[in-house]
């Protein structure tokens, strides 16, 4: 008889955006018509920009005409995208070669697959609070999980310790839920640490485009990163892509482990089990990285930073100590008064009709934190800032 991945038997049931979805719909339907300030999943609100549309809407064309038509794309990606996105690693000054460059459907899926290439017995290091699929696919892949926890002790930024033993490190900057992003002495350390001892850091840099600061936007900005580290990254959040699906990975050609070449594993491994990502969508990729693509995609951005000025200025004004909003469209506050993170949602859901996400949802960690999204409608965003203030300050 078959056996199972009794892996699976280990994951705690995900109930966080459910039981949200749960308690607002109830909310609605004992207040019928009411209007509920959404600032609680990390989606974004505005469409595609022109340039993606128009590439989208060309490639399209293309796939109409024998000349132009595209069959099967190529598993790693099509050389125009990697070609693109190692130009855009190079305006930071990071060298890549198109090859160290894999175009995926987006994050999520590769966060789960890259897992592929490691042995089970690795022990991974997660830090905490964490997007949760670093844990479940984790523990769906039956690996030990340690935990780092964070925590306003150090901003939300975990550095390694004497002793800390790990072979598979996930760090995500700017992070999500705490919006903290690291500096470029501490993932120096990261860095260092993770070369002396054959560990790799799966860095996951999903955000990175919402950074304002003089802060690195890739793990290969870091000297060393190239022999220790893949970056996971998305158009996701950077254009918003979340509904159309794109992403990328960068594997140096360097990493190493037990003699084989991460990178070419990863060639053999997306030769296996893909069949490329569609024309299409690679054409509509290509564009966020053209002059005219990457204005209008950073236009989106500053309207997600606006909102997240308009959170932040409340929540000053409140007297709230927070985290994040500056370098990442997430901000990360405390509850007020040692209230439980679901206590804060019921509170804000009945009193004033906005809905954010409680920490209890991203790692034990959380519990005393509540996290905001900045991917809002601005005017929601403006009047859930003006009721937070009033229901705050009192
Ligand atoms: N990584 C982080 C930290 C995220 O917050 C998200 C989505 O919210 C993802 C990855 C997934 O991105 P994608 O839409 O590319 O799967």
């Amino acid at each position: 008889m078959l056996t199972p991945n009794l892996s699976y038997a280990n994951l705690k049931e995900s109930y966080l955006f459910h039981h949200i979805a749960e308690k607002t719909g109830a909310y609605l339907e004992s207040h019928p018509g009411a209007h509920l300030y959404r600032m609680g999943i990390g989606d974004v609100s505005l469409p595609l920009a022109p340039a993606v549309i128009e590439a989208l809407h060309r490639a399209v064309d293309d796939q109409a005409v024998k000349e132009s038509f595209h069959g099967y794309m190529p598993e790693c990606g099509a050389p125009f995208l990697r070609e693109a996105v190692a130009g855009y690693y190079a305006k930071r000054g990071v060298r890549l070669s198109p090859d160290e460059v894999f175009v995926s459907s987006g994050a999520s899926d590769e966060l789960g697959d890259i897992l592929d290439l490691f042995d089970r017995k690795n022990r991974a290091l997660i830090m905490e609070p964490a997007y949760p699929a670093y844990v479940d696919a984790n523990i769906m892949a039956g690996r030990e999980i340690l935990h780092l926890s964070s925590g306003p002790e150090n901003q939300f930024l975990p550095l390694p310790e004497d002793g800390l033993e790990a072979d598979l490190v996930y760090l995500c900057s700017p992070n999500n839920p705490t919006g903290a992003a690291y500096g470029r002495d501490q993932l120096s350390r990261w860095v260092a640490w993770a070369n002396a001892r054959g560990a790799l850091i799966l860095f996951d840099a999903a955000y990175e485009a919402f950074i304002a600061e003089d802060l690195p936007h890739s793990i290969f900005e870091i000297p060393g990163a190239r022999t220790c580290a893949i970056e996971i990254c998305s158009l996701s959040k950077t254009a918003g892509f979340t509904g159309t699906r794109l992403g990328y990975t960068v594997i140096p050609k360097e990493l190493e482990r037990g003699g084989l070449s991460l990178n070419a594993m990863w060639v053999r491994n997306r030769t296996t089990k893909t069949n490329g990502i569609s024309y299409i969508l690679q054409r509509g990729g290509a564009a966020v990285f053209t002059e005219e693509g990457q204005r209008q995609v950073r236009e989106n951005i500053r309207v997600y930073r606006e909102n997240a000025r308009c959170l932040m200025r409340a929540l000053d004004q409140a007297g709230i100590r927070y985290w994040g909003g500056r370098n990442a469209p997430y901000i990360w506050m405390r509850c007020p008064e040692g209230m439980g993170s679901w206590d804060f949602f019921d509170l804000l859901l009945r009193e004033i009709q906005v809905v954010g996400t409680p920490g209890a949802g991203f790692g034990a960690c959380g519990e005393d934190f509540f996290r905001f999204s900045t991917f809002g409608d601005p005017a929601d965003t403006r009047e859930a800032a003006a009721r937070m203030l009033r229901l705050l300050k009192k």
